[in-house]
């Protein structure tokens, strides 16, 4: 098949050319963003992989359709950026990568919350500039303290193992409790509960209407002061403009973010040499107790394998029969 790549970066040329080397697909690397000005570069392919940022609104669906296109490959797991309804209206199948790593998610997760707590990245500088003063940098033990998992899929299952065996107490809350996060040690209590008693709340769910900001000023004013806040999930789930007042006031004591809510116009670019339009963005920079990392907790050798291996199963999938009744269940987006 004849698949336009859009969003390509080095390590998505070389991971989905691997993958590919048996299956034999035509693979077309496009560098641009996936949008109305450039679906055009589609016209031909028979399916289009896209990333997280790129556009799958109704507008850029209808012309990748009439284009010919009929194969939506996500190459993540999260598809609250494509337009269902329209996908289905124009018989447009969409598949996505389930599970890749969650441990890559999680074990990133991790990393924000000891790099925030004993303000490594603040040590990293001080050290390289030869300040080996300690004050400002005092952390406190994860051990005892109490982790608030909000989401208990495949990330928040091996992400609640990890704090577990930090020695952490922790709750969780999920529309859909499981088995296997109550055998990874946490315990199930209402959204409020979580928030009223959880020294580190992290997002684990994804993002949908009825998560869209999720935290926003009257679950942030129900959470502990001084409240450690991390989002590895989708920036919308967080109110930004909240969580600001919230780190102003104090109540919010240290922010990790992988994600954020307008990152389409900025992450997996280098912007280094622009000036940053995004007033929010360069506001939580400017907070010591602040930390963003730009949407790379997927980012490990072991995901990007299983995203191009997952994709490209599911093109294979879809040639074959022509439709897409040979894709795994778990990968195919309904
Ligand atoms: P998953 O589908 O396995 O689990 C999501 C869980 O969230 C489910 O148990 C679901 O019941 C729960 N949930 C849904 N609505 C909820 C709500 N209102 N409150 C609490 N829980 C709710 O997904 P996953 O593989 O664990 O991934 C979770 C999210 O992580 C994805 O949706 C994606 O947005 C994000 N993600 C981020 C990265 C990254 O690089 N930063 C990479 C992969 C996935």
């Amino acid at each position: 098949m004849r698949v336009a790549v859009f969003s390509t970066k080095p390590y998505d040329t070389r991971f989905l050319t691997e993958a590919n080397a048996a299956a034999g697909h035509d693979l077309v690397f496009l560098e641009p963003r996936l949008s109305p000005e450039t679906a055009p570069l589609a016209i031909g392919a028979d399916a289009v992989c896209a990333f997280v940022n790129d556009d799958l609104s109704a507008p850029v669906l209808e012309t990748l359709a009439h284009g010919g296109v009929r194969l939506i490959a996500l190459r993540s797991a999260g598809f609250n950026h494509v337009d269902l309804a329209t996908a289905r209206r124009l018989g447009l199948t969409v598949t996505r990568v389930p599970g890749y790593s969650p441990y890559a998610v999680a074990e990133h997760c991790a990393g924000l919350i000891l790099a925030l707590n004993r303000k490594i990245h603040r040590a990293y500088n001080r050290v390289r500039e030869h300040n080996f003063a300690l004050n400002g940098l005092l952390g406190f033990d994860l051990h005892g303290r109490t982790v608030g998992v909000v989401g208990t899929g495949k990330i928040g299952v091996r992400f609640i193992r990890i704090m577990a065996g930090f020695g952490c107490r922790v709750i969780a809350a999920d529309p859909y409790p499981s088995d296997e996060a109550v055998a990874a040690g946490a315990s199930y209590v209402p959204l409020s509960t979580l928030l009223a008693e959880s020294d580190i709340v992290t997002l684990h769910c994804p993002l949908t209407p009825e998560t869209h900001h999720l935290i926003d000023e009257e679950r942030i004013a129900q959470m502990r002061d001084g409240v450690m806040l991390i989002n590895t999930s989708r920036g919308a789930l967080v109110d930004t403009a909240a969580v600001i007042r919230g780190l102003k006031s104090g109540k919010i004591g240290y922010l990790g973010l992988d994600v954020y809510e307008e990152e389409a116009d900025l992450f997996f670019e280098d912007l280094s040499d622009q000036m940053l339009r995004d007033d929010l963005f360069s506001r939580l920079v400017t907070f010591p107790n602040v930390l963003i990392t730009g949407h790379q907790a997927f980012f490990t050798e072991e995901a990007l394998h299983n995203i191009a291996a997952t994709t490209i199963a599911s093109i294979t999938a879809f040639e074959r029969e022509g439709s897409a009744a040979r894709i795994a269940p778990d990968a195919l987006v309904r």
